[in-house]
């Protein structure tokens, strides 16, 4: 597992930046936003605390553009 320091991430537990970044191994850690037909959806990241041990989720950044670019064009 590669520690990856990454500034604009931060344990939500203690606040560490010193994060071991992966993916959880179920099929549950793929987001699929409420009315949107894929079958692919958003795939998380997730990310370890090497401090406490805390596990987190988040979409990266890109993936969390195209989002708001499908959910904005369905509003409309
Ligand atoms: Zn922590």
């Amino acid at each position: 597992m590669a520690v990856i320091q990454q500034t604009s991430l931060k344990c939500l537990a203690c606040g560490s930046t010193e994060l071991g970044f992966g993916n959880l191994a179920t099929p549950a850690n793929v987001f699929i936003p409420t009315g949107m037909f894929t079958v692919y959806g958003f795939k998380s990241r997730a990310y370890v605390c090497l401090k406490c041990g805390t596990i987190g989720h988040y979409l990266p950044k890109d993936t969390v553009e195209k989002l708001k670019d499908k959910l904005s064009s369905s509003l409309k």
